[in-house]
């Protein structure tokens, strides 16, 4: 069937005024980037159009947020007869791939050109009378129907549509500040960046990494995530820091069940002055409260405390399980069950503290020399373009 284009919605109707232009120009500029060729878009009121043959975009539109729905539409001019004689065109052609006998069917209408005469249940009346007389074996269903055929009508045109495919909805990326994100190789921080990332900011990723204690594949692991994360973002920026010598240092001066807390406490200073390099406005871990000993109100305020920068926790409140479904439906899931431990894993205590006393964990610290530390690790940073 000879489509015309695709039809974008989005949402988020409480942006207005300027706030929506912005909007607009930034899901346009970002679908664009994502295109192979030279995409054809024209901006609708509350819509997008892509022009292109088959209504097949060159785009992974699914990738795109800021989407509600997009479908493939004909275009014709905005007169009756024409809108009646391409939705039977439609429906025949669906019922010759699909091989489909007996359905129910429902014409849904939205006449945003309200000069359009007659009104949306008038047309709807006309399309169905017109249906039903080709397809006497069809059925009206207004509430649960197999097939739908959807008409808009406005000043442009007319579009009509059968399929809706959901987008992810949310705002398009770069509608926000800039954040840098503390990827490690687990469940929870990729599934936190693509939670800012739906709200329209840019990530970039932060490792730490402690080679030769964990392999090559943990890092490769994490360049993987960052790799797939880039395809909701068009790319992505991951550095990549040694923290061998911090670990090595804390091992051997600290006490054992301070050290995942002094370790996040260097994480979040390096991470913090590589966002003021980066540009990045926030810092951003997968956190969830109570999930494992480090993260407790008392350990989140302590490792928090070593940095002014604000810290962003998407997952703050999120159960495990919602989670693990939300890494499935992303895609990051199987790449973060492989089995190459971070290097927190190996590093972890067998009684780590749970409600560490800052007292307590500043008279550890005090035994290592930290701004000589960060100041080495910050040399070993490797920027990776994905
Ligand atoms: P994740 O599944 O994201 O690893 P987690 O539930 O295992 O999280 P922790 O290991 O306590 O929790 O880590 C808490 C957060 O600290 C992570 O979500 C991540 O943002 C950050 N983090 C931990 N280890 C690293 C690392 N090696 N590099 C970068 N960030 C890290
Ligand atoms: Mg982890």
């Amino acid at each position: 069937m000879d489509y015309f284009g695709t039809l974008i919605r989005y949402d988020e109707l409480a942006l207005k005024g300027r706030n929506r232009i912005l909007f607009e120009r930034q899901l346009i500029s970002n679908i664009r980037s994502k295109s192979f060729s030279d995409l054809k878009v024209e901006r609708l009121w509350g819509r997008i159009l892509l022009e292109g043959q088959q209504g097949i975009p060159s785009v992974r539109l699914d990738q795109v947020f800021g989407i509600a729905s997009y479908s493939p539409v004909m275009k014709v001019k905005a007169d009756l007869s024409q809108i009646q004689e391409t939705a039977l065109k439609l429906l025949r052609d669906y019922l010759h791939s699909k091989k489909e006998k007996g359905s129910t069917f429902r014409i849904d209408v939205r006449r945003v050109d309200k000069d359009f005469s007659p009104n949306s249940l008038e047309i709807q009346k006309r399309i169905a009378g017109d249906i039903l007389a080709h397809f006497p074996e069809l059925k009206v269903d207004l509430r649960r129907p197999s097939i739908e055929i959807g008409v808009e009508i406005r000043k442009e045109g007319a579009f009509l549509y059968l399929e809706r495919n959901p987008g992810l909805r949310g705002l398009p990326v770069g509608s926000s500040a800039k954040v840098l994100s503390l990827l490690s190789g687990g469940i929870d921080s990729p599934v936190a960046s693509w939670l800012m990332m739906q709200r329209g900011a840019p990530v970039d990723f932060i490792h730490f990494y402690a080679y030769p204690y964990v392999g090559i594949q943990s890092k490769e692991k994490v360049i993987d995530l960052a790799k797939h994360l880039g395809h909701y973002q068009n790319s992505s920026v991951l550095f990549v820091v040694s923290v061998t010598e911090i670990q090595e240092e804390i091992q051997k001066k600290c006490n054992d069940r301070f050290r995942t807390i002094l370790l996040r406490r260097f994480m979040h200073r390096i991470a913090a002055e590589v966002a003021i390099r980066c540009k990045a406005k926030a810092l951003v871990t997968g956190e969830s409260l109570g999930q494992v000993a480090s993260q407790t109100i008392e350990n989140i305020e302590a490792i928090q405390s070593v940095t002014p920068a604000l810290i962003l926790r998407p997952l703050i409140g999120f159960n495990k399980q919602k989670t693990i479904d939300l890494a499935k439906d992303i895609g990051t899931y199987d790449i973060s069950i492989r089995p190459f431990d971070d290097c927190c894993a190996l590093f972890q205590p067998k009684a780590p503290a749970t409600k560490a006393k800052i007292a307590l964990i500043l008279r550890e610290e005090e035994k290592l020399p930290v701004s000589f530390l960060v100041g080495e690790a910050l040399k070993t940073i490797e920027t990776i373009r994905l």
